[in-house]
């Protein structure tokens, strides 16, 4: 069954949109204005909710129950249910709705999954042996992550191999491995916690927790000091050592440093061990953070990257003319039988092309501007680029999925394992193709504009970026060009996917 496409006319009305913009972007003052973070009322009505969900305990206790309850009986289902994936709640929930809803929460309340998570609870409450408050001995070897992993190369190996797993062996259709991933991803949590300091785990390994931290850096909410003199008049830091009743930053994040949403797992320890009270969640504009906020480093700009690279070979992977071209590729290469090998070459090719066109356009950048900046520092720097590019496509796409595959999930929940049914009939996955969340003119509305808006971001990253990585403001304007030019392939390339007719996910 396919979903239809965006109709050309949205696509026409986006296009014509970037070229205004970037005309503009082009023609523009050569030292655009760097603007001072807006600094928000600190009881907006989110932050005040937010603040009282992470600061009380009880609430947070029992969301994390319940989502613990909920990913066992996943585990229960896919081990001992159906094998037919959209009768099994372990790949219909799994697939159909986690994953393509995290993606959307993010877009409202940042990394707030990560507070959580059921893998890193179970793994808490394994090793710590507590359901509440600081254990006076924390159960751990406490050993220093190695120096050689501490960046996000390992979650960015771990999302590369999830995203084989997910696309090349046909993961997301079975639900015995959907559950055996779970439960994968709670022992390597839980051994992280047993042999290292704090959550090793949420901040360098996890490949969900690391998207998340990405696209938090777009999120209209952040955890910071209400007054940062408080912060920086204070010596005992409890937000970064904790107390004796509360854990410290399982992330190592002091709150009076504090600039990026990226590694704040939103758990709200500093909320509640600041003696001060000097914590709380605040809006802000959404882009603000890649804009102009976030440091730019070497391994991070690669994970930007990569899931700029990694979204868009996502969608490849669901066009009807995928399964042709992947079979004509692999009687090329005379691989038969799973196709394992024509996957791999082909997932590789699909991040080594959207690298090898960004660092193209970043050598290109460089030469038209003239300017003695490192290639490295440029790269690291204009990486940001690729964030507003991947989420906005990102979120358009598991709309499109959220809004038209979610029909029929309440059965599931009242029979989990899917026992006695068969799988759906061609009548029953018409019906569900035309039980749309919301008016498909919303829908088309909704993509039209997330994609738009992410080319904007995208146009403000160049403009500050251009102009911080050199303070005389010469990549500015015209010596864009290069950047601006990547930025339009790619929105243009996201427009034509989401014109395709898409393959349901189950
Ligand atoms: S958040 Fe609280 S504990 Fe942390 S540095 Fe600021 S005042 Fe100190
Ligand atoms: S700054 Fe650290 S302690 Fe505070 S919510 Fe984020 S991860 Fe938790």
């Amino acid at each position: 069954m396919m979903h239809p496409g965006l109709p050309p006319g949205w696509a026409a009305l986006v296009g014509v949109a970037v070229v205004v913009l970037s005309l503009r972007t082009l023609v523009a003052l050569r030292k655009p204005t760097i603007e001072p973070q807006v600094r928000r009322a600190a009881h907006s009505a989110p932050g005040t909710i937010m603040r009282h969900v992470t600061a009380l305990g009880p609430w947070l206790l029992l969301l994390k129950i319940a989502l613990v309850a909920l990913f066992l009986l996943i585990v229960t289902a896919g081990l001992f249910g159906t094998p037919i994936p959209e009768r099994n709640l372990a790949t219909a929930l799994t697939w159909n709705i986690w994953w393509a809803g995290l993606i959307l929460t993010i877009f409202f309340v940042g990394s707030f999954w990560c507070a959580v998570c059921p893998w890193d609870t179970l793994a808490g409450w394994l090793v710590r042996r507590r359901l509440v408050r600081r254990a006076p001995t924390n159960n751990s070897l406490n050993l220093r992550v190695p120096r050689i992993i501490r960046s996000v190369w390992p979650a960015l190996l771990l999302f590369i191999g999830l995203t084989w797993l997910e696309l090349g062996t046909g993961l997301t259709t079975n639900p015995r491995a959907t559950a055996i991933l779970g439960l994968a991803m709670v022992v390597m949590a839980t051994v992280s916690l047993a042999l290292f300091e704090r959550k090793a785990f949420c901040r360098y390994f996890c490949p969900v927790g690391r998207t998340i931290g990405f696209y938090s850096q777009l999120a209209p909410v952040e955890l910071r000091p209400a007054d940062i003199e408080v912060c920086a008049r204070c010596t005992s830091l409890e937000c970064y050592h904790g107390t004796d009743r509360v854990e410290p930053c399982p992330t190592h994040l002091a709150m009076g440093r504090l600039t990026e949403n990226t590694y704040c797992t939103s758990c709200g320890n500093c909320v509640s061990s600041c003696p001060s009270e000097n914590v709380v969640w605040r809006l802000r504009p959404p882009s603000i953070e890649a804009v102009q906020n976030a440091r730019p480093h070497w391994d991070e700009a690669c994970f930007l990257l990569a899931l700029l690279a990694l979204a868009g070979f996502h969608g490849i992977t669901m066009l009807p003319l995928w399964e042709e071209g992947i079979s004509s590729f692999a009687r090329l290469v005379g691989d038969s039988g799973t196709l394992l090998l024509s996957f791999s070459i082909a997932l590789l090719a699909g991040l080594a092309v959207p690298t090898m066109l960004y660092s193209g356009a970043v050598a290109a950048t460089r030469r038209i501007a003239g300017i003695a900046v490192e290639y490295k520092q440029l790269f690291s720097g204009l990486a940001f680029v690729a964030l507003p590019l991947a989420f906005t496509y990102h979120l358009a796409h598991n709309l499109g999925h959220v809004v038209r595959e979610s029909a029929g999930i309440w059965t599931l929940v009242f029979n989990p394992l899917g026992a006695g049914m068969q799988p759906l009939s061609v009548a029953e996955k018409q019906a569900r193709h035309m039980d749309l969340l919301i008016r498909p003119e919303l829908l088309f509305t909704l993509q039209a504009g997330l994609i738009l808006f992410g080319f904007w971001v995208a146009l403000q990253v160049l403009r500050h970026r251009g102009q911080r990585l050199l303070p005389g403001g010469v990549l500015a304007g015209f010596t864009l060009l290069p950047m601006i030019l990547l930025a339009i392939a790619f929105t243009g390339f996201h427009l034509w996917l989401l014109m395709q007719p898409m393959m349901m996910r189950l």
